[in-house]
């Protein structure tokens, strides 16, 4: 057994209970002020490699080529959400509905809901054909120290009660919907952090009225009626966020480019190209077989690193479109209506040939829905 005995409590391993740090760990953190940590788990947790790696993912991928602002981590991200959890829990705490056995599991999937995130994960997920959940389930189930850290904390079974509630499986419902549904922590951390590091003036809601006005009720989370407006204003940030900040078309053009440079490699690397710097780290990637290992060693500066030494490649089109993306040299856009307007889709297609620009790489069609 690794628990630690130095409180007084004896092996706590099968138990669940919660092992309290000798004093309070804090992170200043500009949207919640503060970020508490007082259990060992989670502050055992934040100091995994797998947690650390996502300090170098953003949160918002190509986002900061619009706002400059948009530069923060998923790591922050999910401290975030870890905390609105917390507090949420500390006005649950002794309530009926709600089980304190819980708490933990549902901290340390707070947590960890977004540890399988990849590198500009979207476009990623979409040219690889790879899946955040699929690997967050894999890091959290498999042999590395997030499971190390969750197995001598609380059990062997406890990696995958953690697993179950970010996969929204989990028996007890309630801590899932802390998580995951309409009002979930991991949307208010993620609109709040987005609107401050975007630093867009719409996009905030006032979330201390809404912890405070939430309660647990059988397997679900309900609202008080007295806090209907800051709910009203919750529904009203997403909206003007989807529409302003995720759905912005400038960063729509930097992912079709990154999108674009994946496919390019991949097709390069499939017709035996010869590359100056060759993608060593990307390879596991375009054989579609990763392993784990292999996966955790991906982060943004990995493949910035080479996007930036690719704007020397003798292919013409590689070497472009990673010119266009380090240098913020985006393709423009215009509406388009595929029910009017196809005749002059395939007109243009036809232009670009004419002119001797490849259209499977500079005419891209992109649409953009969120339910
Ligand atoms: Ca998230």
């Amino acid at each position: 057994c690794h628990c630690n005995h130095s409180f007084g409590s004896g092996c706590d391993k099968m138990t669940n209970r919660t092992v309290l740090l000798d004093e309070e760990k804090v992170f200043k953190d500009p949207v919640h002020r503060y970020i508490h940590v007082r259990d060992q788990l989670i502050w055992k947790l934040i100091g995994t490699k797998e947690f650390q790696r996502l300090r170098r993912i953003r949160q918002l991928g190509t986002t900061y080529l619009t706002f400059h602002g948009a530069e923060h981590s998923r790591f922050s991200h999910s401290l975030g959400v870890y905390e609105i959890v917390r507090r949420i829990i500390d006005v649950f705490a002794g309530r009926p509905h709600w089980d304190s056995r819980e708490r933990l599991v549902a901290l340390a999937a707070a947590l960890l809901h977004d540890v399988g995130h990849g590198p500009f994960s979207h476009t990623f997920e979409k040219v690889f054909h790879i899946d955040h959940e699929d690997w967050t389930r894999k890091i959290i189930l498999g042999q590395t120290e997030i499971n190390h850290v969750l197995r001598t904390a609380a059990g062997d079974d406890f990696p995958k009660k953690v697993a179950d509630v970010i996969a929204k499986t989990y028996e007890d419902k309630l801590v899932v919907s802390l998580i995951s549904s309409q009002i979930d922590a991991d949307r208010m951390d993620y609109l709040l952090r987005d609107a401050y590091y975007t630093g867009v003036s719409y996009g905030h809601f006032d979330i201390e009225r809404i912890w405070r006005v939430m309660r647990p009720l059988d397997d679900q989370v309900v609202i008080k009626e007295s806090g209907m407006h800051a709910v009203e204003d919750y529904i009203m940030s997403r909206y003007q966020m989807y529409w302003q900040v995720y759905f912005h078309p400038v960063t729509r053009s930097a992912e079709v480019i990154l999108g674009k440079i994946l496919q390019r490699a991949k097709d390069l690397y499939r017709k035996g190209y010869s590359f100056r710097e060759r993608p060593t780290r990307m390879l596991p990637l375009m054989h579609g077989k990763i392993s784990l290992e292999d996966y955790l060693k991906l982060d943004e500066s990995v493949i910035l690193y080479y996007f930036q030494t690719w704007q020397e490649e003798d292919d013409v089109v590689l070497r472009d479109l990673c010119g266009r993306f380090m240098n913020r040299h985006l393709l423009k856009y215009v509406e388009f209506t595929p029910n009017t307007q196809m005749e002059d889709y395939f007109q243009l297609k036809e232009w670009f040939r004419t002119a001797g620009i490849d259209p499977d790489y500079y005419l891209v069609v992109d649409s953009s829905s969120d339910l």
